[in-house]
């Protein structure tokens, strides 16, 4: 039987290595539109940063390993224009047809828009990584305007500040990160305003190139690949990205896609949702290369788990933030607590939490960790609570650990556990 995968990164890799380990008889052939597979586009900032000192460091796996160690063919170069599903064909950019079995379709999204100004930047592949490197080191500019607020922008507006520009960042809205949550802003906005970064809330730039700065860096807008595939007869969601089942199968049958290009179940709404992160990639390509190949595994969703590194200050959010959770028909009761990340005398640092309920069940909708230290295990403590669907009495009678170097000895999520239990009426001090 013969797996075709289409797209070369997270969610295909995941999906054909996991295909190859349940049957070891799968004819398996990766098909890759750019020239590098299996690189990790998250680490990109930190090449301009200059932590990560060349491209290739990013590489996870060569094509080598995948056809020596895997057993698995690996087609660079080779952009798949359309899917003709009753004759279950692929047919490729320069004309060839690929006769595929099963398809796993992981072809990822990609900004919404490209621009010619040689002064304006995209920042979503290798390729734009390495073009922004060789302008950052010839024409070395001053000043920099990076369009959008979302974790890229955010990432890239520390990787600059790092490099020495001056910086000014144009969002549209009124929020950072996608939350529409004021206080997560204001916490950030207050951080970048110590690192000299100019915010401009409420700023639509329609046109980059009319910005005056040296560089312009657009991050805003991404569109899920899916075009091929919807030509095809695939549903799409809402979002734009493609409607998968749990199984992570496509509306066309033995046609499984993951990653970026599709919406997966959110579990706090249990609605679908399109939050595409490198995660949540490499978990459904996983699900997504099993069913594959045979097995009926199962993707649980998501709850948006994120964090992201804001000169230095780290913020993380999970699930619902109080006004998207009120758009989602719930009643949010919030509390918010500041605590140290560890004892004064192990410089334990402030740590700004947030913890969301729904007023009548006590369930967990989500939250946020802001803080020097420490925000990383909260956060991934709450997303635990989420996809556990705890109450908040649950979470106030977790058992943490305490030892002065690493917590102090009122754990940041009990108080604000606490806080929340006061608040909705459950239970006092
Ligand atoms: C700068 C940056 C920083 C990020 N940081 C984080 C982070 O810190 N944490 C996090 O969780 N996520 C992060 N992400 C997101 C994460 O990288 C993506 O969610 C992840 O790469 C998605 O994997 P994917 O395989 O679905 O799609 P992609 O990585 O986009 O891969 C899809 C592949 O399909 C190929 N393709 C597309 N169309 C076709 C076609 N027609 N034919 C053949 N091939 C095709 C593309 O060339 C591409 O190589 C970041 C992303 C960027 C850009």
């Amino acid at each position: 039987m013969g797996l075709v995968v289409v797209g070369g990164q997270a969610a295909g890799l995941s999906a054909a290595s996991r295909a190859r380990r349940i049957d070891q008889s799968l004819d398996i052939t990766v098909l890759e539109k750019g020239s590098r597979i299996s690189y990790g586009a998250c680490g990109l900032p930190y090449f301009i940063e200059g932590q990560v000192r060349k491209l290739d460091d990013l590489t996870v796996y060569t094509p080598d390993f995948f056809e020596r160690d895997r057993n698995i063919r690996i087609r660079a170069n080779a952009e798949v224009v359309a899917v003709e599903h009753p004759k279950r064909e692929i047919v490729l950019q320069t004309g060839e047809r690929v006769r595929y079995d099963r398809l796993v379709w992981a072809a990822g999204a990609r900004p919404k828009l490209r621009f010619t100004d040689p002064r304006v930047f995209d920042f979503h592949t290798a390729i734009d990584a390495e073009r922004l490197q060789r302008f950052l080191d010839e024409l070395r500019p001053k000043t920099a305007a990076i369009v959008g607020g979302s974790y890229i922008g955010l990432e890239m507006v520390t990787a600059l500040r790092a490099r020495g520009l001056k910086v000014e960042l144009f969002e549209a809205t009124d929020s950072l990160l996608q939350r529409h949550d004021s206080h997560l802003t204001a916490l950030v906005a207050k951080r970048l305003e110590r690192c000299c970064v100019m915010v401009r809330f409420n700023t639509r730039v329609a046109d980059p190139s009319s910005l005056p700065h040296d560089l312009i860096l657009a991050t805003a807008g991404l569109a899920p690949n899916v075009e091929a595939l919807a030509a095809a007869g695939a549903e799409i969601g809402r979002s734009g990205a493609l409607r998968v089942s749990d199984r992570c199968e496509t509306t066309l049958h033995g046609v499984y896609a993951a990653g970026d290009c599709c919406e997966t179940d959110h579990i706090v709404t249990n609605r679908p949702a399109w939050i595409p992160l490198g995660t949540t990639a490499n978990k459904m390509g996983r699900v997504a290369g099993a069913n594959a190949a045979g097995r009926r595994d199962r993707f649980q969703g998501i709850a948006g788990t994120s964090i992201v590194r804001v000169c230095g200050l780290g913020v993380a959010s999970t699930g619902l933030s109080e006004a998207q959770a009120r758009a989602e028909g719930f009643h949010p009761v919030v509390a918010r607590i500041e605590a140290k990340s560890k004892p004064k005398y192990f410089l334990g640092r402030p740590l700004h939490v947030e913890l969301i309920a729904d007023s009548g069940s006590g369930r967990l909708l989500g939250g946020s960790v802001v803080g020097d230290d420490g925000a990383l295990a909260r956060i991934d403590v709450i997303a635990t609570a989420l996809a556990a669907r705890m109450k908040v009495e649950d979470l106030a009678a977790v058992d943490f650990a305490y030892t002065p170097p690493f917590a102090p000895v009122m754990e940041p999520l009990l108080i604000v556990a606490q806080q929340l239990l006061k608040d909705l009426g459950r239970s006092a001090w």
